[in-house]
Order: C-alpha cells, then sequence, then structure tokens
C-alpha cells in the first residue's frame, strides 16, 4: 500500500468509529487547530519568509487574523449550524416532523495552493472539522517550507482524522485515486479539470476554487486618489499573487494618465522608491512562474516600474498602459505585480470586454455613481463583486466565497463550508395513524381523488403565519375527504 493509501484508510476508519460526529470533539479539534497557529507562529512566518519573502506581520494580517476568526465563527456557532433544520409543511405533511438534518460526508480531500498556504488549506479544513468529516491535508508542494511546518499539524489534532500528506503531482495524483467523499481543491483550472475527472470516477463530489482574470473598471466619476490607493494595494500584496487580486484596469482614456500618477504615488508611499529592499513586498514563488510574468509583459508600453531580478525573483510593481486586448497579458490570468491598463470608451463598452471573456471569480468596480454600480451587477456575472473596494469581501465569513462558470464551483466560509462539507439530509417522520388521508394516492385513481390531491398539494400555504389557521382548515378537510373516499 502507498503512504498516501494508508493515510486514506487510517482516515476512513477513524471516521468510521463515529468519534466526529460528537460537537464536543469538533470544538476541541478546532480549538487545537487554533493553539496550533499560535504556538506554532514563529515556524509558520519563518516558512513563508522562505517560500514568498513575507514579512512576519504580514502572514499574520493575510493568514492567520483570518483562519483564527473562522475558528472563532465555527466554535460559537456550530450547535447551531449542526441542528436539525425544520422547513415549511405541505398540507398533506402538516402533522409529521420535516425537516433538514446536516450529517458528516465522510473523508475529505483538501487539496491548497501556494499563494497564502495556510488560508487556502486550512480554511476549508475549518469547515471540515466542524461539519463532523475527516480529512485528508495535502499542502501545495511548490511552498515546501511551509508545507513541512503543515506537517505539524498531527502533533494537535487527531492524526488519525486529519492526516497530512506531503509531496508534489504524483503523490497528489496517488491520493486522486482514492475515494473520497468530497475533494476540496484550490489552484489553477487546468488542474481543476484533472482533479474532476479523477473524482468522477468515484462520482465524488467537488469544490474547486479556481483564479482567472479579474477585472477592475474605473469610472471617470470616481475620487481617483482613494480608488487607485485601494487597487494598488489589492494588486500588489503578495507580490500579486493573489487569486481575487485585480488583473486589469479598464478605464476611458482620458482618465489613464491621472490613474498611473495616483498609482505610481502609492506604490512609493506602500513599498517605498526601492521596492526591493523593502520587507513588505514579496517575490515571485520561483523561477518558472518569474519567466512566465515577464513573458507576459513583453510587448506591451511600460508606464511605472519593470525592474526585475531573476535570481530574486524579484519584479518591481509594475503598470503597463494602452495595452490591447490581443496583447499577451490579456491571455491568461496574471498572477504577478503587473497592471495592464486597457482603455475602453465608458461603462458599456467595459460591460461588453468583461461578458465576452470567461466568469471572473471578483469584479470591482470604481465610481461615485450608484447608477454604474447597479448595471455593472446587473448586467454581468461573477464570483463576487465589489463596489469601490478589493479583496475585503473575503473577510466576510457570511458572503459565500467561490467562483462561477471557469473561476469555479462550489463556495465556502462561515456557514457556506459547513454546509459545503456537509449532507443536508431530507427526514420526514410520519405517524402510522391517519391512514385515510393517503387514500388519495393509491389506485385506483379517481377524479375526485385526484382533485384533492390538486387542493393538497399545489395551493402555495404561509403556514408559518397561517399555521394556526391552516391546521384548522387542514382537519376540516381532510374530515371531507375521509367521508368522501369511504
Ligand atoms: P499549485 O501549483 O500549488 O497547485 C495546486 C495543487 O494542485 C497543489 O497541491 C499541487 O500538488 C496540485 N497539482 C499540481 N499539478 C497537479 C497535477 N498535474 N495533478 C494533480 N495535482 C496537481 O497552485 P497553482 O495552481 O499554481 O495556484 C495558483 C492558482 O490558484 C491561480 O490560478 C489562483 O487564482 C488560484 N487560486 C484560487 C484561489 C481561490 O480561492 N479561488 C485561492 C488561491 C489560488
Amino acid at each position: 500500500m502507498s503512504r498516501e493509501q494508508v493515510a486514506v484508510e487510517r482516515a476512513r476508519k477513524a471516521f468510521q468509529t463515529g468519534r466526529s460526529k460528537d460537537l464536543g470533539y469538533r470544538i476541541q479539534q478546532l480549538k487545537n487547530l487554533k493553539r496550533f497557529l499560535t504556538e506554532r507562529l514563529k515556524d509558520i512566518t519563518a516558512a513563508l519568509q522562505k517560500d514568498l519573502y513575507k514579512s512576519q506581520h504580514g502572514t499574520e494580517l493575510y493568514e492567520i487574523l483570518g483562519l483564527e476568526g473562522e475558528i472563532n465563527v465555527a466554535v460559537s456557532r456550530l450547535a447551531e449550524w449542526a441542528a436539525p433544520r425544520p422547513v415549511e409543511k405541505n398540507l398533506l405533511t402538516i402533522s409529521d416532523e420535516v425537516y433538514i438534518r446536516p450529517e458528516p460526508l465522510g473523508v475529505v480531500l483538501i487539496i491548497g495552493a501556494w499563494n497564502y498556504p495556510w488560508a487556502v488549506t486550512l480554511q476549508p479544513l475549518i469547515g471540515a472539522v466542524a461539519a463532523g468529516n475527516a480529512a485528508v491535508i495535502k499542502p501545495s508542494e511548490v511552498c515546501g517550507h511551509t508545507a513541512k511546518v503543515m506537517e505539524l499539524i498531527s502533533d494537535y489534532m487527531d492524526k488519525e482524522m486529519y492526516p497530512v500528506v506531503t509531496g508534489g503531482v504524483p503523490e497528489t495524483q496517488e491520493l486522486l485515486r482514492q475515494r473520497f467523499d468530497h475533494i476540496f481543491y484550490t489552484g489553477n483550472s487546468t488542474v481543476g479539470k484533472l482533479v474532476m475527472e479523477a473524482a468522477s470516477r468515484h462520482l465524488t463530489p467537488v469544490t474547486l476554487e479556481l483564479g482567472g482574470k479579474s477585472p477592475c473598471y474605473i469610472d471617470k466619476d470616481c475620487n481617483l486618489s482613494i480608488a487607485c490607493r485601494r487597487i494598488t494595494w489589492g494588486k500588489f500584496v503578495n507580490c500579486g499573487q493573489t487569486c481575487i487580486a485585480p488583473d486589469y484596469i479598464l478605464c476611458d482614456p482620458s482618465i489613464q494618465d491621472r490613474v498611473i500618477d495616483e498609482i505610481r504615488k502609492c506604490i512609493e508611499e506602500f513599498y517605498t522608491d526601492d521596492p526591493k529592499t523593502f520587507q513588505d513586498y514579496g517575490r515571485i514563488i520561483n523561477q518558472r512562474h518569474f519567466k512566465r510574468i515577464m513573458a507576459l509583459a513583453e510587448g506591451s508600453t511600460v508606464a511605472i516600474g519593470g525592474e526585475n531580478d531573476e535570481s530574486q525573483c524579484y519584479i518591481a510593481p509594475t503598470v503597463l498602459k494602452d495595452v490591447s486586448p490581443e496583447s499577451k497579458v490579456m491571455q491568461e490570468e496574471i498572477f504577478g505585480p503587473v497592471l495592464p491598463i486597457v482603455p475602453v470608451g465608458g461603462l458599456d463598452e467595459a460591460i461588453r470586454f468583461i461578458n465576452e471573456r470567461e466568469k471572473p471569480l471578483a469584479l470591482y468596480v470604481f465610481t461615485s455613481n450608484q447608477k454604474v454600480i447597479k448595471q455593472m451587477i446587473s448586467q454581468t456575472s461573477s464570483g463576487a463583486l465589489l463596489a469601490n473596494d478589493c479583496l475585503v469581501h473575503y473577510t466576510i465569513s457570511d458572503l459565500p466565497f467561490g467562483g462561477v462558470g471557469n473561476s469555479g464551483m462550489g463556495r465556502y466560509h462561515g456557514k457556506y463550508s459547513f454546509d459545503q462539507l456537509s449532507h443536508l439530509r431530507s427526514c420526514l417522520i410520519k405517524k402510522l395513524n391517519m391512514e385515510a388521508v393517503n387514500q388519495m394516492r393509491y389506485p385506483p385513481h379517481t377524479t375526485e381523488k385526484l382533485r384533492w390531491a390538486r387542493i393538497l398539494l399545489t395551493k402555495p400555504v404561509n403556514l408559518g403565519r397561517l399555521r394556526r389557521f391552516a391546521q384548522v382548515a387542514m382537519l376540516a378537510a381532510l374530515a371531507a375527504f375521509v367521508m368522501q373516499v369511504r
């Protein structure tokens, strides 16, 4: 048996003991995970410094605080999430118990990406634990130092229930040959398709958290200095390696130069005039990605930045101007600190531009005009839409996070993670009396029975408000029906 097979089998055996069904156990495991984050913070930040040149404060701000917040939400709301959820009944089931019971799925495979390796790997884990599943955790091999530290989770959590399996593509493929009850993958859409193909062999449901090009439209009617401040932050944090970073700007040619001036000022303010030596400006993860990003920028006009150093995987915050839609940089997700500006003649053209392409993970619009925001919302589709800011929707646990179309499927964060990794089982509990009510469904089928079935099954009734009245009416109707079919 391979190492991966052993880990999955052990996780399944641990799940089958039933211990993860207990809410107290789940809460304890979540608290253990939080303790791991606190006690191992130094190891976590040191590893990320080596992998992505992230600063200690940056790691805490962008990776750890969000996880702690999600754990707190899960711990405080788990009892409510896991409780049976009564639903509205119809007239036929009015005296029955009808509810949804969230149940664990079984063993979940979590495949993480490298750009925010803690956030994108452990956030799904929080959902998996809260929902009562076992989980096999596969960190990205691309951030090797971080993956090593992630293995230490086994010292804190139930290591049979939540094994960490490290390794590269062969190991991930071996994992994908095993049977899981859900696969939660974060990464690029090419591998996303492979994951889905592997999952289909066992009819395993998948959540795919993918990426793509997230557009950012700047309207003429806008406070450009504030807009550019927020865009500069959203684009260049983590050296542009953020799945929801604004990938490119769309704006009227008449404001392009002012946008460039404002972004230049913000780059200097945030990262000094020498970002290469500044602690809060990161690096590209590896030389393969460095070369890919540099090749994308070829052929476009550099307005800001452009300096680079392959030996350090350094690319300065870079803005490209007058970029044509046909240029290389507009053909794939940039995932680096290069920001093209594509001039468009106003909102309608921007909307057309966006709709001609794949549905993005995030869509940004900057404007002081509410009508522009409303039009952008109603005439486009994307995983999320933000007006007048970037990235921050990620921090709201009550907003579902996920893509649509090419940017992914499924959603998570807060209760959405819990629901995504639960089976929402429909339960209807009847008593063995009132058999006469069922006459209408038993053969022989007659016009009269059909008439009654139509009344009882098709009339929309708000039983919430009319419960008492409906119960009385229902009893009267049933009595009449019973009398007739005798
Ligand atoms: P990556 O290279 O780390 O790959 C992700 C995972 O896939 C890794 O664990 C890796 O082992 C596995 N993998 C890679 N090739 C494989 C193969 N051939 N077969 C099986 N498994 C394989 O990460 P990446 O794909 O470079 O990540 C960047 C992408 O992820 C970007 O497109 C970004 O937008 C997206 N992303 C999305 C989100 C989100 O929440 N939607 C978050 C972060 C990143």
